[in-house]
């Protein structure tokens, strides 16, 4: 494969409304970077409320007719935006990486997850089948459905540029809702090309729309009483605001929030499976995951062996252009994310944690401006730390010393973040056991990173999940329609007249 094609377009990123890119109305904008150069690269839109208000009502005015067509005819639509996403999926992937940072190799994998989900949805016919009883009484016939809620949003994080919002539009559509997505003002583009990519697809006006921008659109969502619904994915603060503010207006919310996530390496562990983990999910995409690992749980002396394995291999990560194919880890998302994850390093030094390997002002030839951080390493961090609590997002990763599995659960179920773990060993009995007792929502067994299929589901507990509900899967479908009852007799079984007892099946 040659060389991807970067994407540098410094048009102007807009709102989407009714089908159409809506004019700039002379309002708010705000800088979008490339990080790898840390040159403005274009601007961004922030939508007021009257760009708010014209979305909702673009989607109120669709939604009706498009809750009404058969959900056979909405799979097709979403199955011909299926096959225009494959066409343009390395598009997207350099949209992704020019304005996020991520080596393209990741964000071609983010693309494809993201289309895992399309696929998933084009299922809808199946999955909206409801359940029927027949002659739940003599006569009488029960059946549930499940119908659209209409117009729904989801605001959506910097770090999954179209995988996050893939999470929730795909699904949301099929279920026969109308869309508004408020994308991170970070790296916006996205979010355009796949406005323009459902409209080629066929979906008709109205039905997705974009609106760009910051706080004033997201409480203008919030408040506005046509949403029905709200998806969110971000930070825990903004996610708790977002449940109880949207919660407050009557709306069903999901909410998901930070992460700090472990990985348990026990001592009969495969070592060199344990390193390889450990330094994807580390540092992969510079640690701007959710469910990046970013605490190592090395149990009795695993860590006398390991650390000089991981220190070897943090010291000598790509760390460079993000379109080179060999790239390992590309620039951090902004100046500030860069200076807040490099001033965590400082602190972790003063905590008394011993930092192994420092990735601080770490350059990049030709690329001296770019927003680059190389991988940390700290060894003997202690549960009391604050680089051990707080979710840093960078390549930073601790290790913590424990002498047992039960140490190592006790601390995991002890931190206020439940997003993502990971165990590593070799031993079945141990792994059941701690996938049963971990309290944390989405448990790998020698998988570092494990992020559910696009049909089960992706969802945190304790404050990575405000709601009921996980993302995407059948609890997606479930999310985004409410279920309706139906009881049905006909005339010629009717003859006893007014029953004033409670009706029973005997
Ligand atoms: P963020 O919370 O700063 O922003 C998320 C969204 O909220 C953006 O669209 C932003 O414009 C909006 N927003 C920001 N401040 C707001 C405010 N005061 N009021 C209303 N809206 C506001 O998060 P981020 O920095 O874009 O993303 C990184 C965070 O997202 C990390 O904490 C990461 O763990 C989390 N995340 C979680 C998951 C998950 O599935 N649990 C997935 C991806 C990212």
């Amino acid at each position: 494969m040659g060389a991807p094609e970067a994407f540098t377009a410094t048009t102007d990123v807009g709102h989407w409304i009714a089908g159409a890119a809506r004019p700039a109305t002379g309002g708010r904008s705000q800088a979008v970077f490339n990080p790898a150069t840390g040159a403005v690269a274009r601007q961004v839109h922030l939508a007021s409320v009257d760009d708010v208000n014209a979305a909702v009502a673009a989607a109120a005015a669709a939604q009706p007719a498009w809750g009404d067509m058969p959900p056979i005819r909405r799979a097709r639509v979403l199955n011909a935006f299926l096959a225009l996403l494959n066409q343009h999926r390395d598009t997207l992937a350099a949209m992704i990486t020019a304005e996020h940072g991520k080596v393209f190799t990741d964000a071609q994998g983010e693309v494809t997850r993201g289309i895992d989900i399309v696929e998933f949805a084009c299922g809808i016919p199946q999955l909206l089948k409801g359940d029927f009883s027949d002659q739940a009484s003599t006569g009488i016939d029960n059946w549930t459905l499940r119908q659209p809620l209409g117009v729904v949003a989801g605001i959506t994080p910097f770090n999954f540029p179209c995988m996050v919002p893939m999470w929730m539009f795909p699904v949301a559509l099929a279920c026969g809702n109308a869309f508004i997505l408020k994308p991170s003002e970070r790296d916006p583009s996205a979010s355009l090309f796949m406005a323009e990519l459902l409209k080629q697809a066929g979906l008709p006006d109205g039905v997705f729309n974009v609106v760009q921008g910051d706080k004033v659109a997201v409480d203008a969502l919030l408040t506005h009483p046509d949403v029905k619904a709200l998806s969110f994915v971000g930070s825990t603060p903004i996610a708790q605001y977002i449940y109880q503010t949207g919660a407050a207006h009557g709306k069903r919310v999901q909410a998901l929030g930070g992460a700090k996530n472990h990985m348990v390496v026990m001592p009969d562990a495969d070592l060199e499976q344990a390193v390889d983990a450990l330094i994807g999910a580390g540092y992969g995409s510079a640690g701007e995951r959710c469910m990046a690992i970013s605490v190592a749980l090395l149990v009795g002396d695993v860590a006398e062996r390991i650390v000089p394995l991981l220190a070897e291999r943090a010291r000598t990560l790509k760390v460079k252009n993000p379109m080179a194919l060999d790239a390992e880890m590309g620039p951090i998302v902004t100046r500030e994310a860069r200076d807040r994850i490099e001033g965590y390093i400082g602190l972790g030094v003063e905590e008394g944690a011993t930092l192994v390997v420092d990735g601080r002002k770490h350059t990049v030839a030709g690329l001296e401006a770019g927003f680059f951080t190389g991988g940390t390493l700290f060894d003997h961090v202690t549960p009391a730390m604050r680089i051990y609590k707080e979710e840093i997002f960078g390549p930073v990763l601790a290790c913590v010393r424990v002498p047992d599995m039960a140490a190592a659960l006790q601390l995991i179920n002890a931190h206020e973040f439940g997003n993502g773990v990971a165990c590593f060993t070799s031993d079945g009995g141990v792994a059941r056991e701690f996938s049963r007792r971990v309290q944390v929502g989405m448990v790998g067994i020698n998988v570092p990173i494990p992020v559910p299929m696009a049909w089960q589901g992706f969802g945190g507990w304790k404050k990575s999940l405000f709601g009921d509900m996980h993302a995407y899967g059948e609890e997606g479908v479930r999310f985004y329609t409410k279920q309706k009852s139906v009881m049905q007799r006909w005339p010629d079984s009717i003859g006893k007249g007014a029953e004033f007892a409670m009706p029973t099946a005997r």
